[in-house]
C-alpha cells in the first residue's frame, strides 16, 4: 500500500466546508488523505537514516550529554516538509500533525523502544496558545497516544515565557529553555515518551528529558515529527 493511503485521516464532513489540500505543495486532497503521495515520500525519513539514541541524521551522541534514551523521527526537515510544519504552527492546516503521528506510532510498535507509559507534548506558553489555539506538539502527542491507547498529560511540563525557540540563536535557546517546569505527579518509575514537531539543537527535548528524569522517570523516549542534520554550532550546552 501506498505510504499516502497507510496514513489518513477520515474528516469527510469538515472536507465539504474545507477542501483538503496538501500542507506542502497544495494540491487537492480526497478527503481520507493527510498529504500527497508525491510529498509523502520527500518526507518520509527512513528508520535507518537517523541514529535512534539522538534522533539526528549525522548522530551526536559521543558530543552532548543527553537525558533521553531513545528518539523515534518520522520526517526530514527538509523542502517537503518545512511548509507543511509553518501550515502547522500558523493553524492553517494540520495536516502534518496526523501524517507524522501515524508514522511515530507504527514506528513505536517495534520492541526496541519498549513500553511505553504515557505521552507528554513539549509545551507552549498559555499566552501563544490563547492566540493559536492550539500546541502543535500537543496535536501530534493526542493522535499518538489516541493510535496506541496511551495517557496524554499536558499537566506535567509546562512553559511560563512565550519566546519561540525559533526566533533565538544557540545561545539564546539554551537559555530559553530554562522557562520550562516540571510539576512532580504521576512520574515515578514511568517511561515517558516526549513528543515535539521538529529536532534541532536537541536543547529543548534535553532540558525536559533532564527535567522529567529529576521527578523520577525511569526511561524517556523524545518522539519528533522531523529532524535535521546537526550543524557543529548547533551543539547542545548542556
Ligand atoms: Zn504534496
Ligand atoms: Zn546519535
Amino acid at each position: 500500500m501506498k505510504l499516502y493511503k497507510l496514513y489518513q485521516i477520515k474528516n469527510p464532513i469538515l472536507n465539504f466546508f474545507y477542501p483538503n489540500r496538501c500542507p506542502s505543495c497544495e494540491k487537492f486532497l480526497s478527503s481520507g488523505e493527510t498529504v500527497c503521495e508525491i510529498c509523502a515520500e520527500d518526507m518520509l525519513l527512513e528508520q535507518d537514516s537517523y541514529c535512534h539514541q539522538c534522533g539526528k541524521i549525522n548522530c551526536f551522541c559521543n558530543y552532548h550529554k543527553l537525558y533521553y534514551d531513545k528518539a523515534v523521527i518520522a520526517c526530514h526537515y527538509d523542502k517537503a516538509t518545512i511548509p507543511a510544519i509553518l501550515k502547522l504552527k500558523l493553524s492553517k492546516n494540520t495536516n502534518f500533525a496526523y501524517f507524522s503521528a501515524r508514522i511515530l506510532a507504527q514506528r513505536l510498535q517495534s520492541e526496541e523502544y519498549g513500553k511505553l507509559d504515557m505521552i507528554i507534548p513539549v509545551p507552549m506558553h498559555n499566552t501563544k496558545l490563547r492566540e493559536r489555539g492550539y500546541n502543535q506538539a500537543s496535536l501530534i502527542a493526542k493522535e499518538i497516544a489516541n493510535l496506541l491507547d496511551l495517557p496524554c498529560r499536558e499537566d506535567i511540563l509546562y512553559k511560563n515565557k512565550s519566546v519561540a525557540q525559533h526566533q533565538l540563536n544557540a545561545k539564546q535557546r539554551a537559555e530559553n529553555i530554562n522557562h520550562f517546569h516540571v510539576r512532580n505527579i504521576l512520574i515515578q518509575n514511568k517511561h515517558v515518551l516526549l513528543c515535539d514537531d521538529v529536532l534541532t539543537t536537541g536543547n529543548t527535548l534535553n532540558y525536559c528529558a533532564e527535567l522529567l528524569k529529576q521527578v523520577g522517570a525511569s526511561r524517556v523516549t523524545i518522539a519528533s515529527a522531523s529532524t535535521t542534520i546537526a550543524k557543529p554550532k548547533e551543539a547542545i550546552l548542556t
